[in-house]
């Protein structure tokens, strides 16, 4: 029997932290097995906010495929893909912007929200091609026959949006195309380390799987801890503290001994740092050593992604054959 499929990805702005792992790429890893995965190299979406930066989206490519891979993708389960080599994708997202007024899209709560987040790049008038992105999101989905696409609470109107767009299209043209249905991430948002409610590069404040291990000391003896405590015996509150945020994600047992110590005033934060320093070393060792072997082989990283766009394509070669008959189209076929 088939594999139901998905559709997921990033965009490649910079290389993947812990906010991502413990946000969908555990999950990714997870699913490679039970479900036909693709992933999306989004660089296409990636230049909607890098137009000018294009060198920046390009250096990411080849860091976003190793960072899945290292993590425990199986090239040989899951499909790794690069959208500007899928250019049906662009042909399907003209199609569509018939099927979604503009007032929609500035509705669309997601993208209200990133737009008032990037005012530094569009001033008080954001750009045609990011206002659009969601409709072209639902090409990416779309065009592969996506089934399934995990995401956050935060991206699921973006989801609803490409289901509005296939019913839209599905009852103009006939029913041709798939709707997918979304499959909520266990995982919320991965806060940074000085507290930040999101870890990013530009905050500063993220820990990557590529890190070394003194990058992760130094960037853990950073950490937020509860600022009522000035000695060891203070009795402290875990809750307000980043270091036994990241506790929980990392070693449960931990978490659980570290919260008790702390508020008995038991434990230092030194301590409490050095045991978390040492969790996450032991989760990201081996993700750093597959990834050194990648590095030092970028010609594989390469065929993989080559060989995986090739495929995706064939998909999106197949859907367009239909949506063009479907639209009649399809002139000298
Ligand atoms: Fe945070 Fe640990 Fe210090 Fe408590 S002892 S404030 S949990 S670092």
């Amino acid at each position: 029997m088939a594999k139901t499929r998905i559709v997921t990805g990033d965009r490649p702005t910079g290389k993947l932290h812990i906010g991502h792992y413990f946000g969908s790429l555990k999950n990714r890893v997870k699913l490679q097995d039970d479900y036909e995965e693709y992933i999306l190299v989004a660089d296409v979406q990636a230049l909607t906010d890098n137009f000018n930066n294009p060198e920046k989206v390009a250096k990411n490519v080849r860091e976003i495929v190793m960072d899945n891979l290292s993590v425990g993708l199986d090239p040989e389960k899951a499909t790794i893909y690069l959208q500007s080599m899928i250019p049906e994708t662009a042909e399907l997202t003209v199609f569509y912007s018939n099927l979604v007024t503009i007032a929609r899209l500035e509705r669309n709560p997601t993208v209200k929200t990133e737009i008032a987040q990037k005012r530094d790049i569009f001033g008080e008038s954001v750009t045609y091609g990011f206002l659009g992105y969601p409709v072209s999101q639902a090409a990416d989905i779309t065009v592969l026959g996506g089934e399934i696409v995990p995401t956050g609470e935060d991206q699921k109107p973006l989801i609803e949006q490409t289901r509005e767009i296939v019913r839209k299209f599905n009852s103009i043209y006939g029913e041709v195309l798939k709707e997918p249905q979304v499959l909520l991430s266990e995982n919320k948002r991965i806060k940074g380390l000085d507290g930040n409610e999101k870890m990013g590069k530009s905050l500063g404040n993220a820990i990557y799987l590529s890190d070394s291990e003194e990058e992760i000391r130094k960037k853990v003896m950073t950490a937020i801890t509860d600022p009522a405590r000035i000695k060891k015996d203070d009795l402290g509150n875990p809750d307000v503290c980043m270091v036994a945020y990241y506790h929980n994600l990392f070693n449960k047992e931990d978490y659980e001994q570290a919260c008790k110590e702390c508020r008995a005033g038991q434990r230092g934060c030194v301590e409490c740092k050095k045991k978390l320093i040492e969790n996450i070393n032991k989760e990201l060792a081996p993700i750093r050593e597959k990834r050194k072997y990648y590095e030092e082989h970028p010609e594989i990283v390469d065929k993989i992604l080559k060989d995986g766009t090739e495929k995706a394509r064939k998909l999106a070669k197949e859907t367009m054959k239909e949506v063009k008959k479907a639209m009649k189209i399809d002139y000298f076929e």
